[in-house]
C-alpha cells in the first residue's frame, strides 16, 4: 500500500503500483516534480500516537521522595517535609518563562522520538491568576513549534489548594478570576478538575465544570485514583469528555460513562511508579468499554512514552496488543480532537498526516521496547522526522 500525503494532510491510500503510475515515481526514489518519495521497504505504519493526559510544564525536582516513599514516610509526611505537589508548585512559580519553555521543548521532543504527534496539557502547578495564565501562554508558545507535537492545552487550576489558602477561598478564586481570566486568554481548550475525597469534592467539581462549559471550554476530570469517591457517576452526568486514573470507579458507573460517550482514560505510568496494583483491564475488554491510555507525565513520573504504556498494559495487565494501539491512538483522538476538526490517531483519507514508521514489519513491535523508540520515523504533520 502507499499513501499520498499533501501537506498535512492523507490525501489518498491506494495500492503501491497504482501510484507509482500515477505520480511517475522513478524507481531511485528521492524527490521529483515537488514530490518527495520514501520506500518504506515493507515496514508497518501505524497512526501518531495521542497522548491524552498529561501535566507538561513544570520545574523543581522531587526525586528524593522516591526515596522517602521507600523509607516508609506516607504522602502527608512528605508533603509537610517539604515535598509534594506544592514544592512543585513554588518550584514553578519561581522558574523563568524561558526556563520553563525550554523544560517543555525538549520534553516534547522526547514525546515526538517515540512517536507522540498530539498531546494534551495541562496547567495546574501555578495555582494563581498570573501562574496558570503563564503555564497556558507557555503551552501555546510550544504549539507553535512546527518540529513538535500539537498541543491541546488544558486550564487545571482545580488539580489543588495553594499553601496558606482556604479551599472556599480558592474556590471563589476560580470561579470569580482564574475561569473568567483563562476564559479571556482563549488558549485553553478544556478545564480539568481533581474530583477526589480530600481535594475536590462532587459539589464542588460540578460548579467548576458547569462554568467551564458555560465559558465554551471542553471538559475532563481526574477520578476515583485513591478511592471511589463518586466522580465516574459525575463525568458521566456531566458527558465530560474523559474521565481519568479511574482505578477505584466501579463497574456499574463505568457502564454509565461509556453509555454517556465519556472516555475512560486510564494512566498505567502512576501505579508503575507509585507501587500501586494495576487495573483490571480484562473487566474492560468482557463489558466493551473503551479507553484510553496515556502518560500522566508529572514530577512523579517522569515519562512521555506511550510505547511504555503500551507495554505495562500487555506485558504486565494482559491487554491485546491491537487494543493497545487503539487506546493510544483511535480512542485517545475522541476525547483529545485535533484542532483542525480532521481525524486524526487513524489513517484515513482526509485526515491529519500524523503517522509512525514501525522499525519492522510488524505493527505488534510497538510495545517491544519500552526504554527506546520502536519508530525508525514519525511523519508530523506532513513532515518526514527520522529518528
Ligand atoms: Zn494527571
Amino acid at each position: 500500500m502507499a499513501i499520498v500525503i499533501e501537506n498535512d494532510e492523507i490525501k489518498n491510500i491506494k495500492n503501491s503500483n497504482s501510484i507509482v503510475e500515477e505520480y511517475s515515481i522513478p524507481n531511485d526514489g528521492g524527490v521529483h516534480g515537488g514530490v518527495a518519495y520514501h520506500d518504506l521497504q515493507g515496514k508497518a505504519v501505524v497512526p501518531g500516537l495521542v497522548d491524552a493526559h498529561t501535566h507538561l510544564l513544570w520545574s523543581g525536582d522531587r526525586s528524593p521522595e522516591v526515596r522517602q516513599r521507600r523509607e516508609g514516610l506516607s504522602y502527608a509526611e512528605i508533603a509537610a517535609s517539604g515535598g509534594g505537589i506544592q514544592s512543585t508548585v513554588s518550584a514553578t512559580r519561581a522558574a523563568s518563562d524561558e526556563h520553563l519553555f525550554r523544560d517543555g521543548y525538549v520534553r516534547l521532543r522526547e514525546a515526538l522520538r517515540t512517536g507522540t504527534t498530539y498531546l494534551e496539557a495541562k496547567s495546574g502547578y501555578g495555582l494563581t491568576v498570573k501562574d496558570e495564565l503563564r503555564l497556558l501562554e507557555i503551552a501555546h508558545r510550544l504549539d507553535q513549534m512546527t518540529e513538535l507535537p500539537s498541543l491541546h492545552p488544558t486550564w487545571m487550576g482545580a488539580h489543588d489548594v495553594p499553601k496558606g489558602q482556604t479551599k472556599e477561598a480558592y474556590m471563589h478564586e476560580l470561579l470569580s478570576k482564574q475561569l473568567p481570566a483563562v476564559a479571556e486568554q482563549g488558549i485553553a481548550r478544556s478545564a480539568d478538575v481533581f474530583c477526589e475525597p480530600g481535594w475536590f469534592d462532587l459539589d464542588e467539581t460540578h460548579d467548576l465544570l458547569r462554568d467551564s462549559k458555560n465559558a465554551g471550554l471542553g471538559l475532563r476530570m481526574h477520578v476515583d485514583e485513591f478511592a471511589n469517591g463518586g466522580g465516574g457517576e459525575l463525568a458521566a452526568s456531566l458527558r465530560v469528555e474523559t474521565a481519568d486514573h479511574a482505578y477505584h470507579t466501579p463497574m456499574n458507573a463505568r457502564k454509565a460513562m461509556a453509555a454517556n460517550d465519556v472516555m475512560t482514560g486510564f494512566l498505567p505510568g502512576t501505579p508503575y511508579a507509585m507501587g500501586d496494583g494495576w487495573p483490571d483491564m480484562n473487566s474492560m475488554v468482557e463489558e466493551g468499554i473503551p479507553y484510553s491510555l496515556a502518560t500522566d507525565f508529572n514530577p512523579n513520573c517522569q515519562t512521555l512514552s506511550l510505547p511504555f504504556m503500551m507495554s505495562l498494559m500487555v506485558q504486565r495487565c494482559g491487554v491485546h496488543p491491537l487494543e493497545a494501539l487503539r487506546a493510544t491512538t483511535v480512542n485517545a483522538a475522541k476525547s483529545t480532537p485535533h484542532v483542525s476538526g480532521r481525524p486524526h490517531g487513524c489513517i484515513v483519507e482526509g485526515g491529519v498526516a500524523n503517522l509512525n514508521i514501525v522499525d519492522g514489519p510488524n505493527w505488534e513491535a510497538v510495545t517491544l521496547r519500552p526504554t527506546g523508540t520502536p519508530f525508525c520515523a514519525t511523519i508530523l504533520e506532513g513532515r518526514f522526522i527520522s529518528h
